[in-house]
């Protein structure tokens, strides 16, 4: 099984339940969060972190479907994602 999907396909579960955080600060930007998302929810910012690098962060949260392929690859721990608290936004 390949470690990164080669196309991106439809997402299948419900978009929009979903709350993503990145600890930006600990984030090495090596990309695979936003290789692996099916819904493209993150995107690069453009000032750095203390670490010196330009962090990923929750773009598009909105689009997640809770696949947790992000928080199963990120190498530095700095993905969660859990189900929505609080009702809808
Ligand atoms: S769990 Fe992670 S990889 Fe999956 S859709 Fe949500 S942000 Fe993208
Ligand atoms: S997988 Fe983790 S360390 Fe890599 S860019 Fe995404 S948040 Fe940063």
């Amino acid at each position: 099984m390949p470690l990164f999907k080669t196309e991106k396909k439809a997402p299948r579960g419900p978009a929009g339940r979903w709350d993503v955080l990145v600890s930006e600060e600990m984030c090495k930007a090596c990309g695979f969060c936003l290789n692996v998302c099916p819904t493209d929810v993150f995107a690069w910012r453009t000032v750095t972190n203390r670490l010196g690098w330009f962090p990923a962060y929750t773009a598009r949260e909105e689009h997640c479907v809770g696949c947790m392929l992000c928080y199963q690859i990120c190498p530095a721990f700095c993905i969660a994602v859990a189900p929505r608290t609080g009702g809808t936004r």
